[in-house]
């Protein structure tokens, strides 16, 4: 049970590490500029505090050199004094003991080792720390800083000389263990407070950036809703911003300009070639039927010439009809008629016109005997003709097409089903394209020019519903069309 708790809590931790990696993008503008930003000034603190812990170590030291050098120089003086008036070894002591306070210890010894004089007045030095020092055969003649056990000591041995003759060698012991551990309190108290300060820093830098990246995060919320439908009159505004995102904003503008008059150049040469090509076609088309109706003289060659001929002008026109309808509704020229209609009577109707070209058994499930939605009449009619020849064409000739008309709360719904070869998920999404087709090579037999759907989804979007695909590969499709009631 423990096991399984201390399982489950690692899991969570990992998600939560997971979830939180998710949210702090690496690679992210802010991410870095904190970053950056942030070790630029812990260089900066981490310099000046080591910059500021050494020349303070370095005045303490000189600090204590310069009291033992003092020290040194002043004896010799003392001594010339007092041996004016009293004995010389007399002078020697009293002068020793002047100079000797509760940090320091000195003493002369004679070459043969012998203790001339040495400090008797109080001070702070055990006298095991005495005995050790005093032991020390070598001293440094400049002052020097020693770590002896766990403190800290100035040491100085130099010869003493009155009135030019040398009495022994004096020896100063200067202890600073107290200053030294007072100064490395100071340096831990300068460092706790620099990691602090850079902390602070860091915390107000990525508050500040992301003040500043907020902008560009407006832009590109803006950038993101605009479709293509309003490209046209999308403008970006940012009161506020910085003058380079301001700047930004204003390139954007111009580009979405520049793209919106070509788009609409492209859709005005779409229609108009279309519209040109769509006339002459259809008279050309036109002629071909009521040469194939009366001339009943035509050999078999010259007829199924002129059959093949009538059905890909058939197919062109259709394509050109297609085309234009899709341009007048990206220019917003694609108008509905809507109205209250009786649906049941709109898929009788469609069913009836399908059966007319194809021998395909269509079934019809209705819920109710009059389900209305609020359309326009020939345009559902045409969007539901798409539907069904697509069911004919991707499904095997002995499988049924079955539409089903139903209403649910404020909504109406036809389905369009087949059990034909399916869709495959990856094409789902993009079947509505323009001019997308699943698998040419068997899209070609079939004829069409993938511009369907996308008829379909234009229409039912622009009376107000939406249409849904659901296939399954080798099962069949189901085309849903909502319509609002
Ligand atoms: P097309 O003119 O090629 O039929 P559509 O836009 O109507 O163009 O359809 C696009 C593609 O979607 C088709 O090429 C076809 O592969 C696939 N498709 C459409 N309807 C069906 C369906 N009922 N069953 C299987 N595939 C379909």
């Amino acid at each position: 049970m423990l096991i399984l708790y201390s399982s489950l809590s690692v899991k969570s931790q990992v998600n939560k590490i997971r979830g939180l990696s998710r949210k702090i993008d690496l690679f992210s503008l802010r991410l870095r500029l904190t970053i950056g930003i942030g070790v630029v000034s812990a260089l900066g603190n981490g310099s000046i505090a080591i910059w500021m812990s050494w020349k303070m170590q370095q005045i303490l030291i000189n600090s204590q050199k310069n009291h033992v050098e003092q020290i040194a120089a002043r004896l010799p003086d003392d001594v010339k004094l007092y041996s004016e008036m009293i004995p010389l070894e007399t002078g020697l002591q009293k002068a020793i003991n002047n100079l000797t306070n509760t940090n320091s210890f000195l003493w002369v010894q004679k070459p043969n080792r012998q203790i001339l004089a040495q400090s008797t007045k109080w001070h702070s030095l055990s006298d095991s720390t005495v005995a050790e020092l005093m032991s020390k055969s070598e001293m440094p003649i400049k002052p020097e800083v020693y770590k002896i056990g766990q403190r800290y000591f100035v040491l100085y041995g130099g010869s003493l000389q009155v009135e030019g003759k040398v009495l022994g060698k004096l020896f100063i012991v200067q202890d600073m263990t107290h200053e030294q551990t007072m100064f490395l309190a100071m340096v831990q108290t300068l460092w706790i407070a620099s990691i602090l300060v850079i902390i602070v820093i860091t915390l107000v830098i990525a508050y500040y950036v992301k003040f500043s990246l907020q902008p560009l995060r407006q832009l590109n919320q803006m950038t993101e809703v605009i479709s293509a439908k309003d490209i046209a009159q999308a403008q970006l505004h940012l009161d506020h911003a910085p003058s380079e995102v301001k700047e930004l904003a204003q390139t954007f503008n111009m580009l979405l300009s520049r793209l919106s008059q070509s788009w609409e150049q492209e859709r005005q040469f779409v229609s108009n070639v279309s519209h040109e090509l769509r006339t002459p076609l259809t008279i050309v088309h036109g002629y071909l039927q009521s040469v194939l109706r009366r001339q009943n003289n035509l050999t078999e060659t010259q007829k199924e010439a002129l059959e093949t001929a009538a059905s890909e002008a058939e197919h062109t026109i259709s394509l050109l009809k297609n085309l234009l309808d899709l341009a007048r509704a990206d220019s917003g020229y694609l108008h509905f008629q809507i109205e209250s209609c009786v649906l049941n009577d709109l898929v009788a109707e469609v069913v009836g016109m399908a059966k007319n070209y194809s021998e395909r058994t269509i079934q019809v499930e209705v819920q109710a005997s009059c389900i209305r939605a609020k359309v326009d009449y020939n345009r559902l009619k045409q969007v539901l003709l798409n539907l069904i020849d697509n069911a004919i064409k991707y499904s095997e000739p002995n499988t049924p097409i079955i539409l089903k008309l139903n209403q649910q709360q404020n909504q109406a719904t036809i389905q369009v089903c087949d059990r034909g070869y399916g869709i495959p998920l990856q094409h789902q999404s993009r079947i509505f394209e323009r001019f997308y087709r699943v698998d040419e090579a068997r899209n070609h037999t079939t004829g069409g020019s993938g511009l369907g759907l996308s008829i379909v989804k234009t229409l039912v979007e622009g009376m107000g519903g939406s249409v849904t695909v659901h296939s399954k590969l080798g099962e069949g499709s189901v085309f849903t069309v909502t319509l609002p009631i």
